[in-house]
């Protein structure tokens, strides 16, 4: 089972999970739409199923509308010590329902991220999981330049020079990313300000890092100007990421 979270080293896992077990197992390929995604992402998903020759099953959250803002909403937060609710909701619990006991989960965890899957495999030994890139010793870079020579287009947020095709205004980003967002996508800036403004500090996910208020948490619209970094570094959201991640800190 192959998530594929319309970034470029789930494409690439997937591929490769396709040309060694496509023949003899039942590969299924399956994404999560999300409404924050930039649109870009469906094109990009219409080129992978392409090269896939495989159908993607695309499932969609309908008690949030798939949308993480609305999760946000009327969960009354953003982000919390065990996560995003969004990726949860959107993402994992979809899965949950979806997958049939003995199913084998790709992961899409490049080498940048073989301690997770370190982690992952060390806290559950009887769960089958392939992470077809690590075995592959290949990176994040590689699997850009892989979908590039395929001859498809990279997503448009990566073509912007952001780490990931991930939501626009992910709140695992920090305060370059968020700059960068504010630059890129400022209606989206402001939609998360207005749900901060209404729900309040407990809403608030970026911290200062330095000065007398030193790891105080602040609003987005409190966002002092300074660099806007596109390439920071953003965690991977997939459903086995999180689902990964739940099955310790849960
Ligand atoms: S990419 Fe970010 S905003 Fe979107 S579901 Fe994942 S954690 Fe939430």
């Amino acid at each position: 089972m192959c998530q594929f979270s319309c970034g470029a080293a789930s494409a690439v896992a997937t591929k490769l999970a396709l040309a060694q077990y496509g023949a003899t197992h039942d590969v299924q390929i399956v994404n999560a739409f999300l409404q924050e995604e930039h649109v870009d992402n469906r094109r990009f998903a219409q080129d992978a199923q392409t090269w896939f020759s495989r159908e993607i099953v695309t499932l969609r959250n309908e008690k949030y509308n798939a949308s993480a803002i609305q999760v946000w909403h009327r969960r009354q937060y953003i982000k919390g010590p065990s996560g995003a609710p969004c990726s949860l909701e959107l993402k994992r619990k979809l899965l949950d329902e979806w997958k049939q006991p003995g199913d084998v989960m790709v992961f899409g965890y490049t080498m940048e991220e073989a301690d997770r899957l370190d982690d992952f495999r060390e806290r559950n030994p009887d769960r089958p999981v392939l992470a077809p890139l690590i075995e592959r010793g290949l990176g994040k870079e590689d699997c850009k330049a892989m979908i590039e020579r395929a001859g498809i287009e990279l997503p448009y947020m990566y073509r912007l020079g952001y780490d990931n095709a991930n939501c626009i205004g992910c709140p695992k980003g920090g305060e370059g990313y968020w700059r960068a967002i504010r630059e890129d996508f400022p209606e989206h800036f402001e939609a998360v300000c207005a749900l901060q403004d209404e729900i309040g500090p407990g809403s608030w996910f970026l911290r200062y890092r330095s000065g007398p208020r030193i790891n105080e948490r602040f609003p987005l619209r409190d966002l002092p100007a300074g660099e806007a970094r596109r390439n920071e570094s953003l965690p991977s959201c997939s459903f086995f990421c999180e689902a990964a991640e739940l099955e310790y800190t849960a």
